[in-house]
Parts: C-alpha cells; structure tokens; sequence
C-alpha cells in the first residue's frame, strides 16, 4: 500500500476530514492540495519546514511526502541558532512556507516553496520507493543535544500499520490531540497515522482539557502532562466517557493519573512506548485487558530483549531490570553527521541500544524504569528505579510534580534526590511519606523544593538540567 494509503484512495469529499487550527478539508482536497505542491517539489530531495499546528503545515508535509521528498520539521519556537543547526545539520536544499508568509527561518541560500492553499493539482505521482527517507526528525534533547534521525516510508508504514493492528484503529475514527506537529508522536502517529489509516484527524491547537473535551473524538493521543491536566479538570475527563480509546506516550504515566482518569472516564488509558530512532516498538492492545504501570507488548514485527551492562540476555521475568533492546521493521536508518552515536547505537547483531532499562513480565509486557542515564539511580549497592519513588511522592496530596535523580553520596555512591513542586509541603514530611510507602532504602535522603520542573516541548523533565532548577 502507497504510505498514505487512504488520502491516495479517498473519494470522499465531506468538508471536515482533516481539521487543523480551524480550518478543515475533505479527503479529496487534500489530496489536490498536497498534489499541487508536489508538482512543484519534483526533483527536491530534501525540504524543511517550519511546522507549526497549521493546514499548511500538513499540506507541506503530505506534499512533499508525495513528491518523494524528504521533509525536515522544524519546532516553531526554535531559537535562531536552533534553525540554522537544523537547517544546516539536515541538509535542506529548500523551504516550504506559507504562501505570502515570509519564512522565519533559513537564509537566501535556499529557495522558498510556498505552500499555497488556493491551488489544486490532480497530476499523479508515481509512489517514491519504501526505502527513501520520508523524514528527518530531530530527538527531543532531553538527555543532549537533538539529533537528527533519518527515517524511512517503510518504517513509519510498519509503525502505522503496527498501530492499526494494536488500537483497531480505522477509518470510523475521529482522532483528536494537540500535539507539536514536529516529532514521531504529533507528526507521525497524529497526522500520517490518519492519512495512511483513514481515521478523521481533530488537531485542537493548544491542548487544553476544554478543547479535547468538546472536540467528540473516538481516539485521543496526550502527552502525561496533558494527561494529568485533564484528570485534574473532571468536568473535561468526565466528557471523554463516549470516546473509544485514550493514549499516552512520549513519556512515563503517574500512576495515580491513571487511575484517576479510570474513574473519571472510564477509560483504561493505553499507553505505548518508542522513540524518534525506533517509532512506537510496544503498546497496549484494544484486545487485551491493559496493565497499569506497563507500556504493553512488542508490536508485531518488533522483537524486544533486555540485556545487562556487558550485552547478556536477561530474563523476562517481571522483575529483572535490565537495558531494553529492540528490533523490526520501525528503526530508523541512523544519525545524520554523528557517526559514533551512529555506531554506537546499534549492537554488531543489529538490535537499538534504547538506552531505557525496562523489565518484561512472563507473558510480554514492559515496564519502562526509566533512562539509564538519569533515571536509573545505584545507592548502596541498589538499583531504583525513579519513576517508582516520583509515583510515590504524586500520592500526596501537596506534591503537584516530582522529579526524582540520583546525586553523588560519599558512602552510598549516590543518594536519591527529589525536586518537588508543592504546595504547602516540606521535605521531611515528604522523605517520611515516601520511606511508609517504600522501602526505606527508596526514600529520598534529600527533597529540593522548587517553583517549576525544566521541560520540553512534550512536557518531558529534562532531569540534566535539574540541578540548575534548585
Ligand atoms: P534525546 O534523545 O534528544 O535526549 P528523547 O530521548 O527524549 O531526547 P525522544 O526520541 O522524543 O527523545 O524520546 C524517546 C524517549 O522517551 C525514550 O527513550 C523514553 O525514555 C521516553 N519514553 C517514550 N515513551 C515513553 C513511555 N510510554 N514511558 C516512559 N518513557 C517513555
Ligand atoms: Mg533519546
């Protein structure tokens, strides 16, 4: 099947088929739009654009990707500096723009294509082969800075129809979310997702409870934070109740927001795992009673291993940590200009060094500790897992977010340490709530209180960058 399957085939012509910032097109206009824009795309390898939550934006994309030409998002808040990186570092020989806009980005090496929602083509273009890169995304920089990972059509083809299989995701759907259209989970899932699938795409701009609230979807994709904003709203939570499916990804669910949500919606939110060099590789199954505190099963096609810090399996026995490897048809084809990273990402058989310490249940199903790097954190001869001791510190009642992070201890090796943003709260109280609730080796030695958690653009804790927080 061509990448975009459905938009290629559609007939249909009701108006409300892809709705982004307001504006909305059917199936058939989408597909003239897009086909316009390849006309002019012919013979452009690679294009970047600035992608911000706009028509323009998924006709930029569907565009290009019609052409065969490789797309380069770039995040609208991006610094100069960030641009001119990502420009240079991806090799972009043009930039699509909206019609009349003046691009915000690049410089007048490149020339500028613009994306004009007034013309409309219906010249066929042959389907690019599965191997040509399709995209160019840059990783989220929550442990360095971001790289760029050069993904196939074929790989997010597998992805999607990986997705189909595990959400029974069709063409019935009415997909919401308002995510940043510039990583795997807005971009790839949220807009190719329903272009390939067939489900009709609500993009609610901010995603605020309200918005997805009154937006009478089948399907909703959230990031935690977003997740943990509508729990706190019941109202907006409470009006989810019709919806199929809810989803969480890009990072760990609190627990407690899981359950909250249960009781309000209804909905045993499904949780999926992946990441920008792999695409989604585990989820939740619409089939199968869903797991809280677990990110699902491999997709199929995707196999998973754990391994110790010298490359040997691990058992899947529910309660072995070990580094979560995998494989399939999903990985990308490596970094752009970072071949040691390149290299070092993969094992000589093949298989993605995540760099995520998981453990695997009997029967399959995952459970992300968190990040070797920062959220695996080694006191006394123990191996704590962050997110634990973090779901432990969101029980109560004054924590309204917690990081927590190993720190160098003279004796320990390092010791647990907690950034909390409170209300009322202070750190003894909280170091005695933990040590009830764990075991005492899990409790923090230190709590830090704080005013804000540092974050990304998906709401992800950069935890390098914590100490600076205070
Ligand atoms: P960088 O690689 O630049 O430091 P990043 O790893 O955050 O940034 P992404 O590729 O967007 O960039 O994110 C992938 C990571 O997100 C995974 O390695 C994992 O740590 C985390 N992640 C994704 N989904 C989940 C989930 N459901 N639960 C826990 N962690 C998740
Ligand atoms: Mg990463």
């Amino acid at each position: 099947m061509p990448l975009l399957g459905w938009l290629t085939k559609s007939t249909d012509e009701h108006p409300d088929a892809i709705r982004v910032d307001g504006r909305a097109a059917s199936w058939v206009e989408l597909r003239r739009l897009a086909t316009a824009l390849a006309d002019e795309l012919r013979g452009v390898d690679r294009v970047a654009i600035e992608a911000t939550a706009t028509l323009e934006t998924v006709v930029g994309v569907v565009g290009a990707l019609t052409a065969g030409t490789a797309v380069v998002p770039i995040p609208p808040d991006a610094g100069p500096m960030e641009r001119e990186h990502i420009l240079r570092d991806s090799g972009a020989t043009a930039l699509l723009a909206p019609a009349g806009a003046e691009p915000t980005v690049g410089d007048d090496r490149r020339p500028v294509v613009p994306v004009d929602l007034t013309r409309r083509s219906d010249t066929v273009h042959p389907e690019p082969d599965p191997a040509r890169t399709a995209l160019i995304l840059y990783t989220s920089g929550t442990t360095g800075a971001p790289k760029g990972a050069v993904i196939s059509r074929r790989a997010i083809a597998a992805c999607l129809d990986g997705l189909a299989d595990a959400w029974a995701w069709t063409p019935d759907d009415l997909l919401v979310h308002g995510l940043p259209l510039f990583h795997v989970h807005g971009l790839v899932l949220g807009v190719l997702g329903p272009l390939r699938l067939g489900s009709r795409l609500h993009h609610v701009g901010r995603p605020r409870p309200d918005r997805y609230a009154a937006a009478n979807g089948t399907m909703y994709f959230g990031v935690p934070t977003v997740w943990s904003r509508i729990a706190a709203d019941p109202d907006a939570a409470r009006a989810l109740r019709p919806a199929r499916l809810l989803v969480s990804g890009s990072a760990a669910l609190p627990a407690a927001v899981f359950a909250d949500l249960a009781t309000l919606t209804g909905h045993r939110i499904v949780e999926r795992y992946g990441m920008t060099e792999t695409l989604i590789t585990v989820s939740a199954r619409t089939d199968r009673p869903r797991r809280p505190g677990t990110v699902g099963l491999a997709l199929p096609e995707v196999r998973t291993r754990l391994v110790d810090d010298d490359g040997a399996p691990l058992p899947a026995d529910g309660a072995t940590m070990g580094e979560l490897q995998v494989t399939g048809p999903t990985l990308f084809d490596g970094y752009l200009n970072h071949p040691d990273a390149d290299a070092a990402s993969r094992t000589p058989d093949g298989w993605f060094r995540t760099g995520d310490v998981a453990t695997v249940d009997p029967d399959g199903w995952h459970r992300i500790v968190g990040r070797a790097s920062t959220d695996l954190i080694k006191s006394g001869g123990y191996r704590i897992g962050a997110g634990e001791v973090e779901d432990a510190l969101l029980t109560h009642p004054g924590v309204r977010e917690a990081a927590v992070v190993g720190t160098p201890h003279p004796d320990l090796g390092q010791q647990v340490t907690a950034y909390v943003v409170g209300d009322g709260v202070d750190g003894a109280e909280l170091i005695d709530f933990v040590a009830r609730h764990l075991s005492a080796h899990k409790r923090p030695r230190e709590v830090r209180l704080v005013d804000a958690l540092p974050r990304n653009a998906l709401g992800k804790v950069q935890k390098t960058r914590l100490s600076a927080a205070g």
